[in-house]
């Protein structure tokens, strides 16, 4: 069995708890076969006038920290365990954002690049200014699109990330994202990730959407309904005691709908390892 958990985060990110090395020495304690750090760049938060708890700005040390992965890998990589260095886009349509986010992937080749949606309407979905007027049904639609907008990035991405991201911590009775609410815009994101070759990530972070993880098997199912076969597993660990925390519900949830493999993609390509419970 080859344990995977691709989407975590260190230090290296505003709000990460364990040091990258510390990262990448528990991944290889527990015996992953393969490790990926996805450092959170939140430039998305620049044209929303957005800052972090505190009031710390939006900055994660790009050359810092792809200057310590590569050395890192180059220490640790062997046939056995690979640890993989890449980062999280925070999306938005902002023009002057999406060209930082070209260069930053042109600067550092990153091994995956992972696309998520944490802000619409010019607040992080996370936090209660994004709710604050809004009904149920129009907070998880404008969520929604503009996770299908985000697939048409235009800059490399290899995964879509957490979808159902906000209802994380909505502050509703029944915050549950469910397929069969919002299935027009559900089949349109995923045909989406589908056509576009795109790994759909299934995430065990998921706090209080009223879900083990993001999204559910709901959701998953109809991915593969459609004909979805790449989904990913994510911690979403931002510290060393989270990294793989979830997996096995994960796994079993994709199992049980027919998916017979994870998807990694590594630096020239992608990787298919098989599900095993
Ligand atoms: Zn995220
Ligand atoms: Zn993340």
């Amino acid at each position: 069995m080859i344990l995977t958990d691709i989407h975590t985060h260190s230090t290296f990110s505003a709000d990460g708890e364990t040091p990258l090395a510390d990262m990448v020495a528990a991944a290889r304690k527990k015996g992953l076969g393969y490790f990926g750090v996805s450092e959170h760049f939140d430039y998305d938060y620049i044209p929303a006038g957005l800052t972090y708890e505190g009031g710390k700005p939006v900055r994660t040390d790009g050359e810092g920290y792809f200057a310590s992965a590569r050395a890192l890998q180059a220490q640790v990589n062997d046939g056995s365990f690979t640890f993989l260095a890449g980062c999280e886009l925070g999306y938005t349509d902002d023009a002057s954002v999406q060209l930082r986010y070209r260069e930053l992937i042109k600067k550092y080749s990153p091994d995956f690049v992972v696309n998520s949606v944490h802000t619409c309407d010019g607040a992080d979905c996370w936090y209660g200014a994004y709710f604050g007027g809004k009904e149920r049904r129009v907070a998880y639609t404008r969520y929604l699109e503009r996770v299908l907008q985000s697939l048409s990035a235009p800059y490399r991405y290899d995964i879509v990330a957490h979808v159902g991201y906000v209802s994380r911590n909505a502050p509703y009775a029944d915050p549950k994202l469910r397929y069969d609410e919002f299935k027009e815009l559900y089949d349109e994101i995923l045909r989406g990730v589908i056509s576009r070759g795109k790994i759909l990530e299934v995430n065990s972070s998921a706090r209080g959407a009223g879900s083990a993880f993001l999204p559910d098997a709901d959701v998953l199912g109809a991915y593969f309904r459609l004909g979805g076969r790449r989904v990913s597993f994510a911690s979403d660990a931002h510290c060393a005691d989270r990294i793989c925390a979830g997996r096995e519900s994960v796994v079993r949830a994709l199992r049980d709908i027919g998916f017979t493999h994870i998807t990694v993609p590594v630096a020239d390509g992608e990787v298919k390892v098989p599900i095993c419970v």
